[in-house]
């Protein structure tokens, strides 16, 4: 039961094959079993998820039928889940119960989804490896001595394990696509305010954006129509109509125009990962998509931009995080100036200090003009390079990541080694457009991501191109050995 994809499980669900509770049942005896090599989980949700079960069941029994009506899931652990800890990865937020349910979660939970647990991440969503979660590293099921990308790296370790068949994550630079590469799932960014960010803890606000993670498209088309929509409790959330995503994923993708950026593949991509991208793009025009070389010529200066504007929006975020608004308190502090630094202190992590610092720095009176404000040019500068690449094609194509995973412990010494494997993945934050990464090969045994981009508010085409490529390739449907 455990391989069912959701499109799968609400058939068996519609047809009485087995309810939501005997599945839950199966798959948290699974993740009791398993979990232990991986860690993907903070907490497990065990008698709320059965008791949704139960309720999902039961309201099927009354008729009710929807994708999402039973089907297990479980949610990164920034989204806050009323009366169960909600940490962010952090020991800062070790002891949160959230007082109240993210619209994610709400929205999701109205739709009949059966909440297994909250799942591992890098702390407060600040990496790319999973490896700065207060609650340990996540490994990656497809080698367990590698990452399983970040930040979402439990949300796809779980998925890619077959734990349970999707979950949520969020992505500020990658961390839905980049993680999806890396464990051979499929991950969908949406547009920036597609989905409400209300209730999601921030990293960097103009950035974060949730999302779907799955094995497949069909499924991220499931999952995403459960979470996207407007939310007056988000400022930022967009007020669009939703299209139905599973009933656009049977369009023909001919004639369609797909844009190969001629700077994706310089030095620095793997030539391996080089030839698996071609290999998708001659699929692709085999289903009768058409290629054309763009360019995206500001694209270099996207990773400085990135982790100015990334880490100045968190070091505000943050700064509620003091022991006593929110978060861990110091034992015995002498006086207000010592509690506030040593809560700080003791709270967080190394690499969630260093990105306060960073963009503290950046927005002090003296470096703002030269630091913050020259990113936000470039990420104009940007945004108008794929606005012209647009105006020629329907969909931009090219790797997720320049490396497949990478092992446990190899880049901690030198973080910026780390920022510049986001180099595919950020450019679609910076300009607020939809990035979908599906499954596309294998170099040493590791999954290696495709990943297509979209204008704005299409991520019904992105998964329209992916669910015809996984109709005729079957990279999606490999599974990791022992599990
Ligand atoms: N790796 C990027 C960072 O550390 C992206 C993380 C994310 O998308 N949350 O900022």
């Amino acid at each position: 039961m455990h391989q069912l994809t959701l499109a799968e499980i609400a058939r068996g669900l519609a047809d009485k094959k087995f309810s939501s509770e005997e599945l839950t049942k199966v798959l948290l005896a699974r993740i009791t079993q398993l979990d232990p090599q991986l860690n993907s989980f903070i907490s497990l949700t065990e008698e709320l998820a059965l008791e949704q079960a139960k309720a999902a069941d039961a309201r099927r029994a009354n008729g009710e039928s929807g994708a999402l009506l039973g089907a297990p899931i479980a949610h990164k652990d920034l989204f806050c889940t009323q009366g169960i800890r909600t940490s962010c990865g952090s020991k800062m937020l070790d002891n949160f119960k959230a007082p109240y349910d993210a619209t994610v979660v709400s929205k999701l939970a109205a739709a009949g989804t059966v909440t297994l647990g909250k799942t591992n991440m890098d702390e407060f969503a600040m990496g790319s490896a999973n490896e700065s979660s207060w609650y340990g590293a996540v490994k990656n099921p497809w080698n367990l001595e590698h990452v399983p990308g970040g930040s979402s790296g439990g949300s796809a370790a779980a998925v890619a394990a077959r734990l349970l068949p999707a979950a949520t994550a969020t992505d500020t630079g990658g961390s839905i696509r980049q993680p999806a590469a890396f464990t051979n799932l499929t991950g969908l960014k949406p547009t920036y305010g597609r989905v409400s960010r209300w209730g999601m803890i921030a990293y960097a606000s103009s950035l974060d954006q949730g999302g779907p993670l799955a094995r497949t498209a069909e499924d991220c088309a499931i999952l995403l129509q459960g979470m996207a929509g407007f939310d007056p409790n988000d400022s930022t959330s967009i007020d669009e109509p939703v299209p139905d995503y599973a009933a656009g994923l049977n369009g023909s993708l001919q004639g369609l125009r797909i844009g190969v950026p001629k700077e994706y593949f310089g030095a620095g991509l793997d030539p391996r990962i080089a030839d698996l991208i071609q290999n998708s793009i001659k699929e692709l025009q085999t289903l009768g998509a058409v290629i054309k070389e763009i360019s995206l010529p500001n694209m270099q200066h996207a990773i400085p931009a990135y982790y100015v504007i990334a880490p100045a929006e968190a070091s505000s975020n943050l700064s509620r995080f003091d022991g006593v608004r929110f978060g861990h308190r110091c034992a015995d502090p002498k006086n207000l100036e010592d509690l506030y630094k040593r809560s700080r202190g003791e709270g967080f992590g190394p690499e969630v200090q260093r990105r306060i610092m960073v963009g503290a720095y950046a927005l002090s009176a003296g470096y703002y003009d030269a630091y913050y404000l020259k990113a936000q040019k470039i990420r104009r500068l940007v945004k108008n390079d794929f606005m012209t690449a647009f105006n020629e094609v329907d969909v931009i194509l090219g790797p997720t990541t320049p490396n497949p995973a990478w092992k446990l412990g190899a880049k901690n010494s030198d973080p910026v080694a780390a920022y510049l494997e986001d180099v595919y993945t950020i450019t679609a934050n910076l300009a607020g457009l939809p990035g979908l990464s599906m499954p596309a090969g294998f170099v040493d045994g590791l999954p290696v991501g495709v990943q297509l981009l979209a204008p704005y508010f299409q991520e019904g085409r992105l998964l329209n191109v992916a669910h015809q490529y996984q109709l005729n390739t079957d990279w999606h449907t490999r599974t990791p050995t022992g599990f």
